[in-house]
């Protein structure tokens, strides 16, 4: 009997927590003055350089600086090329899935049934994950009381980066409701997905998928059927991909934790801790509560089975690169079936946000206490309607979702100066807003193939996956 490989999440979470432990290891050991002792005195610049300048930046770095440099520039190499591969499916994904998923209800009445349902949840839950995070913060109140003097300190070392992220925002901003909405449409399509702008793939391909279900059968069949194999293409090319999975992972968290500032962290402990036990309640709490209520997955069925998804997402920072896991655990572990996890998840993964909602609720009432401002009902209520909304347009890429934070603050009047104080912490917070996001996008799945009777029980998945037993979730199905 051949061996059996340990299970894909299982790998994950090992890369993940090896990756957590040789961070700690190296934020706490390999510090300035270590780069100092052997000769560099620029660490950044010494990183950031190649090696024709070296000699002039630091005619003493020695062999030990050099290999360090090595195996960290080794170690971004594999994350980073994990996560080009993720990036370069994203579109395909979702342009030829959604196509498929369109074309294979072949009902113009259940399309817009499903669309009309999951668009609901999906704002309902939205607006309710800000609202527990307004209330989350306004009850903690994690900027009241912070020093002033920490305040301008923190905002003046993170102030250039700041305005960079004030300024991507502004350029949105500039525009009138009627063109952002008005963007939704590519002029051409090729151009949205050559962008990557996947709102504007999305209605391609809902326009696409819509089109092939009113044309001649007899036409609509081979496009189908090229859409169709190009998934299974996509799918199988997520399925190489994964396979780097666990290294990635870890390369991915090790770098994170190793550059993070662990004295800012401590700064904004009880602002991260907020944002964190916010978004706990939402995935542990109030998702599995929906789920109780209905439909028949329960709990330990839902995390078993999403759980590469949510790892995957914690480390990449992006739900469109974990969408291809996302699909491929709804569909073979958690039992949604493939035409409606291949048209509620893309939309999902471009649309709904509800971490990052909820993120941007509690850094609003945040920055409004830093800044001694009691937010009224009337901002609060402004700050659901703009995070629910900006949490559409938040691309599903990492650290958008403080990009978008702007356009909230300035409809709140909250100072903008806020977002440097809180830049420092963003990354690591991006990692759990964006693995509540990919939970949500499971819960609302699971809701919608359910209340369309296209869900499979537990008993059915159980029998599927133990026919699928030989081979690995990860791995490729033998010749049919
Ligand atoms: N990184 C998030 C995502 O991809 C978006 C954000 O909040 O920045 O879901």
């Amino acid at each position: 009997m051949p061996k059996r490989k340990l299970a894909l999440h299982w790998r994950i979470l090992i890369g993940l927590a090896l990756g957590v432990v040789v961070g700690v290891a190296i934020n706490m050991l390999w510090t300035d003055a270590v780069w100092a002792k052997l000769g560099v005195v620029d660490s950044g610049a010494f990183l950031a350089t190649g090696p024709h300048t070296d000699a002039q930046l630091n005619p003493d770095a020695n062999l030990i600086a050099d290999t360090a440099r090595f195996l960290r520039r080794a170690n971004a190499f594999v994350g980073d090329l994990f996560l080009r591969g993720l990036k370069f499916i994203a579109v395909p994904i979702v342009l030829f899935s959604l196509m498929t998923g369109v074309a294979s209800l072949n009902d113009t009445a259940k399309l817009g049934r499903i669309g009309g349902k999951t668009i609901a949840i999906y704002l309902v839950t939205t607006a309710l994950a800000i609202t527990i995070g307004l209330t989350i913060a306004n009850l903690v109140g994690p900027g009241r009381g912070f020093p002033e003097e920490l305040r301008e300190q923190l905002a003046s070392a993170e102030a250039a980066s700041a305005e960079a992220k004030i300024g991507a925002a502004k350029t949105q901003q500039g525009r009138s409701t009627w063109d952002i909405v008005l963007d939704i449409m590519p002029t051409n399509p090729f151009g949205a997905m050559a962008a990557g702008n996947t709102l504007q793939v999305v209605v391609a391909a809902l326009l696409a998928g819509v089109a092939l279900t009113l044309i001649p059968k007899k036409k609509a069949e081979p496009v189908i059927a090229v859409c169709d194999g190009m998934t299974d293409v996509v799918i199988k090319i997520v399925e190489m991909i994964l396979i780097i999975a666990p290294y990635a992972v870890f390369a991915l968290i090790a770098g994170v934790i190793a550059d993070l500032g662990v004295a800012v962290l401590l700064q904004l402990v009880k602002y991260s801790l907020t944002v964190v036990a916010g978004l706990a309640i939402v995935v542990f709490g109030v998702y599995p509560l929906i789920l109780r209520v209905s439909t028949p997955v329960r709990y330990k069925r839902f995390f078993a089975a999403i759980s590469p998804a949510q790892l995957l997402a914690f480390s990449s920072s992006s739900s469109g690169a974990t969408l291809p896991v996302t699909m491929d655990c709804c569909e073979k572990r958690l039992g949604v079936k493939e035409d409606v996890a291949s048209f509620v998840l893309p939309i999902g993964a471009t649309i709904n946000m509800d971490g990052t909602a909820l993120y941007q609720g509690v850094a609003a009432v945040f920055i409004a206490q830093l800044y001694g401002l009691d937010l009224s009902i009337g901002q609060q209520l402004t700050i659901v309607l703009t995070a629910t909304l900006a949490s559409i347009g938040t691309a599903a890429v990492p650290g958008v979702g403080i990009v978008m934070l702007v356009i909230v603050l300035e409809a709140a009047n909250i100072p903008l100066e806020g977002i440097a104080v809180i830049l420092g912490v963003d990354r690591i917070l991006d990692m759990c807003r964006t693995t509540c996001n990919v939970t949500g996008d499971c819960m609302v799945v699971s809701i919608v193939a359910h209340t369309e009777g296209e869900l499979e029980t537990e008993d059915q998945v159980r029998a599927r996956l133990a026919l699928d037993d030989e081979v690995g979730f990860d791995e490729h199905p033998r010749n049919e």
